[in-house]
C-alpha cells in the first residue's frame, strides 16, 4: 500500500511499481477519492486513508503487509507529527508487517530533532519492521531562483554563501523507492537517497548556459532575500550518498537534465 497516492511522489512511485508488480498486488491510500480515477483505471484497489481521520486509518491498513507511508505535506510540523503518529499507531494496530517511511536525507546530522527524526523514532518505538527512505531536497526548489530571468539577464543572482545541493528530481526518487518497495532485503535499513555529487550555484549557471545556448554567470548578491535561504541554511543539503543510484540501477539525472523542466521553452 502507498499512502499519499494522489500526490506527485506517490503517483510516480505507483507508475514505477506497475512496471514491476501486477496492479492487483497494490493498494492506493487516498485522502480525496475524487482524485483517484487514474489509479482505479489502472486496476489498483483504492482505500480512503486520511491522516486526520484515525477511524479511516486502521480500516484502510487491514491486511496490508508492506506500507509505504509518504510524509504529510502539512505546513505545520506540530500537525504533521500528530498525523504521522496516528498513521504509525493505526499501522501497528492493524498488524502491518513492514512500514517504509519517506523522510529527509541526513536529517539526523543536526543536533535538533525534527519532524523526520521524530517520526522515525515513533516507527522504531512501535516495534514494526521499518525501512527509512530519506529523500534529498526535491529539485523544485530552483523555482524560487527565477531561472528564466537569469537566462534573460545572463546573471544568476543568489545570496552569498557556501551553498551546495544534493537535490534530485522526484522521478529519480520514485524509481529508487519503487525498487525498494518491490524487492526484499530492506528490513530495518535506512537509505539516504541523494544526488551522488553536490552541485553549486556556479554549476547551475553553467547548466543554464548549456541549456539556453546563452552565457549565464553566477553572482552573489547580499541584497537577495527569500525565506527559503533561511530554511536551506538550517538543513543539510550538501551531504551525498550512493544509495539513490544503487537502487535506481542507473545514474541519477544530471543537473542539466534535472533543471531543464524548470526553464521555459522559449529559453531552451
Ligand atoms: P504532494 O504532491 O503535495 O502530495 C502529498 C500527498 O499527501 C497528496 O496525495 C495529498 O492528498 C496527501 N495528503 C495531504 N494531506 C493528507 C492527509 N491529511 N491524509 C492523507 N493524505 C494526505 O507532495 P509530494 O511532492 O508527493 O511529496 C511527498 C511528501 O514529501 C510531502 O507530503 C512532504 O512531506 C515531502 N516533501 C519533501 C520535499 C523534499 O524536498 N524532499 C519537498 C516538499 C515536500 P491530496 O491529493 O488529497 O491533497
Amino acid at each position: 500500500m502507498i499512502t499519499g497516492a494522489t500526490g506527485q511522489l506517490g503517483g510516480l512511485i505507483i507508475e514505477n511499481l506497475l512496471q514491476k508488480l501486477p496492479a492487483g498486488n497494490l493498494v492506493a491510500g487516498v485522502r480525496n477519492l475524487s482524485k483517484a480515477a487514474w489509479l482505479r483505471q489502472s486496476g489498483i484497489e483504492i482505500r480512503h486513508t486520511d491522516y486526520d481521520l484515525p477511524e479511516s486509518l486502521e480500516t484502510s491498513f487491514a491486511g496490508i503487509s508492506r506500507l509505504l507511508f509518504i510524509s504529510s505535506p502539512h505546513q505545520e510540523d506540530t500537525v504533521r507529527l500528530l498525523q504521522h503518529k496516528r498513521v504509525i499507531e493505526a499501522a501497528r494496530r492493524a498488524g502491518v508487517g513492514h512500514t517504509l517511511y519517506t523522510g529527509f536525507a541526513f536529517s539526523h546530522q543536526g543536533s535538533i530533532d525534527n519532524i523526520h527524526t521524530l517520526t522515525e523514532q515513533a516507527i522504531l518505538d512501535s516495534g514494526m519492521k521499518y525501512t527509512f527512505l530519506r529523500n534529498a531536497l526535491y529539485m523544485d526548489f530552483v523555482n524560487v531562483l527565477d531561472l528564466n530571468e537569469a537566462i534573460s539577464s545572463s546573471v544568476l543572482n543568489t545570496p552569498p554563501g557556501n551553498w551546495r545541493f544534493n537535490a534530485v528530481p522526484r522521478s529519480d526518487l520514485a524509481l529508487a523507492a519503487a525498487e525498494i518497495v518491490a524487492s526484499d532485503g530492506h528490513v530495518n535499513k535506512s537509505y539516504d537517497l541523494t544526488a551522488p555529487h553536490a552541485w553549486t550555484f556556479a554549476d547551475l549557471a553553467h547548466a543554464l548556459t548549456e541549456l539556453s545556448g546563452k552565457p549565464v554567470i553566477h553572482r552573489e548578491d547580499p541584497k537577495i532575500q527569500h525565506w527559503i535561504y533561511n530554511w536551506l541554511s538550517a538543513i543539510n543539503t550538501a551531504s551525498t550518498s550512493r544509495d539513490l543510484e544503487r537502487w535506481m540501477g542507473r545514474p541519477a539525472a544530471s543537473l542539466k537534465e534535472s533543471v531543464a523542466p524548470f526553464i521555459s521553452r522559449q529559453q531552451a
